[in-house]
């Protein structure tokens, strides 16, 4: 038996003097080199009703960011979609001509044996519009590295993007096509070594695997290990040939508190960065690591998962913040709407905005409310220390600078490498003004750069969201359309606060 005490969940801080509260008047905020990618469309797909992961959370999670008047503090950029070319860069040709043909209906067609070599079934259903669903997750990944790459941005967010289980010529663990591979590619042609750090619960598979040859990308992946999806992530699991001590894998076990996941994260990382030390970032933030996720099984607060963001964010690279995981869809909003906060070095108020359009979907109204488990931690600090010991003796191996060579990753062709060498021969001032032609480019397509649209548009006290300015809604499609085990929850949770006011027993 647990006691409250023993089940709430100790909150290490976050926010300290140098964040700064968002200004009620937003008209001389100066906008922080911060892009962040959303697209009207993508959180509206289905992978089925009773389906654990729900795109919809992206939809929430939105609401949430633009409710708390972040959009003001940043540059949000329409993702673009991606073309079947762009997503062959890492994926096998059959592969991808398979998604971009296959609808429900087809599927049916289909031999099992078909089904079978790309790994379609319950987790990775074929559902309507799953095509325009990869290219527009990964849409940001590809575009927000480029965006890396040219120093338009010093970070770029992709909250629909962090799908890291998608092999090459399958799809893994709701994942179809892997942006996160794309991206790192896409930032290889003009970073000599690049960092992949993973805090979703699941092992960042198929990352490390795309990599696992490469001394020029190093993942460091958190996550549980153990009878647990997918099974991969083990610490003597350190990557091959030129890649050897290039794959750290941190195994942690059952609900993980707060104090010691940071102590590791930050001792390892910190190594991490004084070893490789890499030219840019790319964080998968897979929030199903937090504590009462639906699938997930760890005891992390909300501060944790963005104390985690929030020291990846200090080491001052290049940096790509990803989605991934997480399947309690108010929490998974929550965490990352906060997290957009940290990133653009904010002090947000711990009670959600009325002019949420799910304020009412939140119970309790906070941001950050009180996370409790029913499990024991299962690392034992003996545990923790030899995980650590292990992983910094792996760091010290690739002590005195990685090869930086261009050599044959997996994933780019011989093509794609002549293009970076020529992109490297070019004049440093043809590339300034591509950059900046690309840039104002970029800018046009964002709905909130064009200059006075908003103040002419929206009629005084009409909410922009409702016409459409923010995310280009057309006014009619505002609630994500609930699942059945969505209602359910819900209901759960409305029962719970009519019994606490009632003070019925069996509360929590
Ligand atoms: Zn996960």
């Amino acid at each position: 038996m647990f006691t409250d005490k023993e089940r709430e969940i100790k909150p290490v801080s976050l926010f300290d003097n140098n964040d700064e509260p968002i200004e009620p008047d937003g008209a001389d905020v100066k906008k922080r080199n911060v892009a962040y990618y959303f697209h009207k469309d993508v959180g509206h797909f289905h992978y089925g009703q009773l389906h654990p992961m729900k795109p919809q959370r992206l939809v929430v999670c939105n609401d949430l960011v633009v409710s708390y008047e972040m959009p003001k503090y940043m540059h949000v950029v329409q993702s673009p979609k991606l073309e079947s070319k762009d997503i062959s860069v890492f994926h096998s040709q059959d592969y991808v001509n398979f998604l971009e043909n296959v609808t429900p209906k087809i599927a049916m067609s289909y031999s099992d044996e078909v089904l079978r070599k790309f790994n379609i079934g319950e987790d990775c259903p074929i559902f309507p519009g799953i095509w325009d669903y990869c290219t527009l997750y990964a849409g940001g990944s590809v575009e927000g590295a480029r965006r890396l790459n040219h120093k338009i941005n010093d970070i770029v967010i992709n909250w629909p993007g962090g799908l890291h289980h998608a092999k090459k010529s399958e799809a893994s663990g709701f994942c179809y096509v892997n942006d996160i591979v794309l991206g790192i590619l896409e930032l290889l042609k003009y970073h000599k070594r690049v960092l992949y750090i993973d805090i979703d619960i699941h092992h960042g598979d198929g990352v490390q695997e795309a990599f696992n040859n490469s001394d020029r990308v190093m993942t460091v992946s958190f996550h549980r290990f153990g009878s647990f999806f997918p099974g991969t992530g083990s610490i003597m699991d350190k990557g091959s040939g030129p890649g050897r001590y290039f794959s750290i894998n941190v195994p942690l076990l059952q609900a993980i508190r707060d104090e010691p996941y940071i102590n590791l994260f930050e001792s390892i990382i910190s190594s991490v960065n004084e070893n490789f030390d890499p030219e840019a970032i790319v964080l998968q933030c897979g929030s199903d690591s937090l504590c009462e996720d639906r699938l997930g099984q760890f005891a992390l607060s909300f501060n944790a998962h963005a104390r985690a963001v929030k020291y990846v964010k200090s080491l001052g690279k290049p940096l790509m913040v990803l989605g991934g995981g997480g399947y309690t869809l108010r929490n998974v909003a929550r965490c990352w709407a906060l997290e957009t906060g940290v990133i653009l070095g904010l002090r947000m108020s711990d009670e959600i905005p009325g002019t949420s359009l799910y304020s009412n979907y939140f119970t309790p109204r906070l941001l950050r409310p009180n996370l409790v488990t029913k499990m024991n931690d299962a690392n034992s600090s003996s545990y923790l220390a030899s995980v650590e010991q292990e992983t910094l003796q792996c760091l010290r191996m690739i002590r005195g600078a990685p090869s930086v060579q261009m050599q044959n990753i997996i994933g780019v062709r011989l093509d794609e490498i002549e293009l970076i060498e020529a992109n490297e021969r070019r004049s440093q001032s043809n590339i300034d003004t591509e950059v900046s032609e690309a840039a104002s480019k970029m800018e046009e397509e964002c709905y909130l750069e064009k200059p006075g649209e908003c103040e002419q548009v929206v009629p005084p006290g009409q909410d922009p969201r409702r016409i459409g300015q923010y995310w280009g809604y057309n006014g009619k499609n505002l609630a994500p359309p609930r699942s059945r085990s969505d209602v359910v929850e819900e209901e759960k949770y409305r029962e719970l606060e009519r019994r606490k006011q009632l003070n019925l027993p069996g509360v929590p």
